[in-house]
């Protein structure tokens, strides 16, 4: 049977009895939609309730004042939601004579909304062919259409977003994106999806695959941190210094050059050296690399600085003859000075 004549009669069958079920008006699916972004559909229920009631139009929220707004919304957390809203509703006031725009390229050029709650007002209200793909929609079509790519890139969504335009056709749109929405949301669950009552097994690639518990793919945007290490090769009767790092940090316990850490790359060696009141007598930039671990990325420089004595500044450093350095145990960075020193003799 064709997807979407299963998908409806799951619909009919199976949809939840909520209080903006059945609701065509722009304003208060704007409302249940903005609720529902970070809030689950038990918490938000009374709070769309008390919100609509309190505000019951886009004029009435308009016209209250922000304190009032931030009242109603007060322990759904995420403030800036209500803020955004208030803020909408005046505009939506002010430059729409107070009617939700009906094209979703407005609707989705007001604060706040987002492609995913863009598309389904527009589906909802004004019947607009726009796929509303939320977390509960792309974990259904991966698993589905068996597409492994990580669902958090906007290429997945784009490639989920474009199955399910292709999936709506047959649709009244805002029934699809509500049924998608329900379906992923109580029967493709992210943990025991219900497959074996599911009208879809049958061509659902990853059950008919074994692989209902690797799909979706799910690769978490890890921040990278940026750091910027400037080590200092002092050279004097072929010695040098060294030191050995400690603290709660990479490389624990493992030797390297003086290191000064910037907040950036605007480091000057020359400068450094004259505020520190280290006397030397020649000092340049030797190797610049960049060095990528799990959550960091280092711009490493190492600079050679001749001098007519090795300096005492550095509290916890040691001379060592140059030649030594390779006994020590130092990180990737410093093995590559080391290899480039031994390659230039
Ligand atoms: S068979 Fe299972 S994994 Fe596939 S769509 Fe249905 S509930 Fe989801």
């Amino acid at each position: 049977m064709e997807f979407s004549i299963l998908l409806g009669q799951w619909y009919e069958e199976n949809k939840r009895d909520l209080p903006w079920r059945g609701e065509t008006d722009p304003y208060k699916i704007w409302v249940s939609e903005i609720i529902l972004q970070q809030t689950r559909v038990n918490q938000g229920w009374d709070y769309y309730l008390r919100f609509t009631q309190q505000f019951p139009t886009v004029k009435a929220l308009a016209g209250a004042p922000i304190e009032e707004v931030l009242k109603v919304w007060q322990g759904l957390g995420y403030y800036s939601r209500a803020r955004n809203m208030h803020f909408t509703a005046q505009l939506v006031m002010n430059e729409h004579g107070g009617r939700f725009p009906h094209d979703y390229q407005q609707i989705r050029a007001l604060k706040g909304i987002g492609d995913y709650t863009a598309a389904a007002i527009a589906s909802i209200a004004f019947h607009l062919p726009y796929p509303a793909v939320d977390g509960n929609v792309l974990r259904f079509v991966c698993r589905l259409m068996g597409i492994r790519d990580n669902i958090m890139l906007g290429s997945t969504k784009q490639r989920v977003t474009e199955h399910c335009r292709h999936l709506m056709a047959d649709m009244d749109p805002g029934t699809f994106n509500q049924a998608m929405m329900e379906f992923g949301a109580t029967c493709c669950t992210p943990q025991s999806p219900q497959c074996h009552t599911c009208p879809f097994s049958a061509q659902c690639y990853a059950f008919q695959n074994q692989l209902t518990d690797t799909l979706p793919i799910v690769i978490k945007n890890v921040k990278i941190k940026k750091r910027y290490f400037n080590y200092l090769f002092f050279v004097h009767n072929q010695k040098t210094l060294l030191e050995q790092r400690s603290g709660n940090d990479i490389w624990k316990n493992l030797f390297q050059l003086p290191l000064v850490e910037c907040d950036s790359t605007a480091f000057d060696i020359e400068q450094y050296l004259a505020e520190q009141h280290i006397p030397y007598s020649a000092a340049r930039e030797v190797l610049a690399l960049k060095h990528q671990l799990t959550h960091q990325t280092l711009f490493v420089k190492f600079y050679q600085i001749d001098c007519e004595e090795l300096p005492i500044f550095f509290p916890h450093a040691f001379p060592i003859p140059i030649k030594d350095l390779p006994n020590y145990a130092v990180a990737r960075p410093t093995e590559e000075l080391l290899k480039r020193l031994k390659e230039e003799g």
